[in-house]
């Protein structure tokens, strides 16, 4: 029998009849009273395309919409990129980030002289399977050091220093999926250096643009590093978090190659790539993000929209750290209020963790991360006494 389930945090959440129960395992973003989120910005651009009556459902290209994969291009490598105007970037609408990363780990399986990736120990649960599945060989490069709760960076350029030259190294443009641990820009700038050194080709997945400090230009700064070497990378975008597009699954992966001539080959293989595996892309979520990105106002509309859902997330670490120093828990909990983005390491072991569930109706991955964005300054007293019961 064929059987599908959702995913073990979300199935033992909903069995759970408590009142408190608290799900911190989602990766989707919720508003103070808990709920899902629509910008009003997008809301408009839906009724906007909604009113156009021009507007028809015809197929889009195999690389999906124009102005969307123009636009997206110039978000995460900034309007002045000179890889853009050097014509030296194709881009393709893909199926959010995920897709976007498969469409480009199927390109490099295919093309690519190296076919092993480095992906960070730990990574997002996805990844492994999606460059296996494409055919990559997955290796891992350390990251995490649990002893601070932080940047493992010496071991990170250990291993990549060790790496065999010209292999594929996958990096978090920002907001790291699971540990929220991020390099300086310092360290950015080393890890630029070892890689360029070595020939290693990055590919960067941004799943988190703007998401993490509220500033996009802020967030997307790892990757213009890479960019204004003039080397080539790859980056994969999801338009999920930073739009609160979810479920209409919009994103793009861009190709930054060394010239003119190599991108539009790299262009044409893509679509050899694409037309296979789902012809082309859907048109309403793409719609959305160019109606969005191309009007100055919506733009700007947008980012307000962003940096507050940005820093209602800093404000939720903020409070957990203040609402465990209050409370007198053992352990430094700076790491909290250190760590950027959607998730918190929180460093809590697997019993830990099983406590909380059984005696406090809190849910999370069994490594320990919770997600900021489940958390309310209503819910935030119950996870801290959760915490502290469970580390003393
Ligand atoms: N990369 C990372 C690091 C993520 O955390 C996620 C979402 N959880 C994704 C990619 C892909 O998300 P989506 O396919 O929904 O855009």
């Amino acid at each position: 029998m064929i059987a599908i389930g959702l995913p073990i945090v979300t199935v033992a959440y909903n069995k759970d009849t408590s009142p408190v129960k608290l799900n911190l395992g989602v990766g989707a973003y919720r508003t103070e009273e808990g709920k899902p989120l629509v910008l009003n910005v997008v809301r408009r651009a839906e009724q906007m395309l909604v009113n156009d009556t021009s507007r028809v459902k015809e197929y889009l290209s195999i690389t999906g919409l124009a102005d969307f994969n123009k636009l997206s291009a110039k978000l995460i490598f900034g309007s002045d990129s000179p890889a853009i105007q050097e014509n030296r970037v194709t881009t393709v609408q893909c199926l959010s980030g995920t897709g976007s990363l498969r469409v480009g780990a199927e390109f490099l399986a295919k093309h690519y002289h190296e076919h092993t990736i480095y992906i960070p120990q730990p990574t997002w649960g996805n990844h492994p399977k999606v460059f296996t599945l494409a055919g990559l060989s997955v290796k891992y490069y350390r990251y995490y050091d649990p002893a601070t709760r932080g940047l493992d960076f010496q071991g990170l350029l250990d291993d990549l220093a060790a790496a065999p030259a010209g292999v594929i190294v996958l990096l978090h443009a920002c907001a790291h999926n699971p540990t929220g641990v991020d390099p300086t820009n310092d360290q950015w700038e080393k890890i630029r250096q070892l890689m360029r050194s070595k020939g290693l080709l990055p590919f960067f997945d941004s799943a988190y643009q703007g998401f993490a400090t509220g500033n996009l230009d802020a967030d997307a700064q790892s990757v213009r590093m890479f960019v204004a070497d003039g080397g080539e990378c790859l980056a994969a975008q999801s338009y999920a978090k930073n739009m609160g597009l979810y479920g209409e699954r919009v994103g793009a992966l861009s190709i930054v190659c060394k010239d003119a001539d190599v991108a539009s080959r790299v262009e044409s293989q893509l679509k050899l790539v694409i037309r296979p595996m789902y012809s082309n892309p859907p048109i309403h979520g793409a719609s959305i993000v160019a109606t969005i990105l191309k009007d100055r106002q919506m733009y700007d509309e947008w980012t307000i929209e962003l940096k507050a859902m940005a820093d209602r997330i800093i404000s939720m670490r903020q409070q957990l750290f203040d609402a465990l120093q209050a409370r007198g828990t053992a352990g430094d909990w700076s790491h909290i209020i250190k760590q950027i983005g959607m998730f918190t390491f929180t460093g809590l072991n697997t019993e830990q963790v099983s406590f909380m569930t059984r005696e406090h109706h809190i849910y999370m991955t069994s490594d320990g991360r919770i997600s900021m964005a489940g958390l309310s300054s209503r819910t935030i007293p119950h996870l801290a006494d959760a915490i502290h019961a469970a580390v003393t």
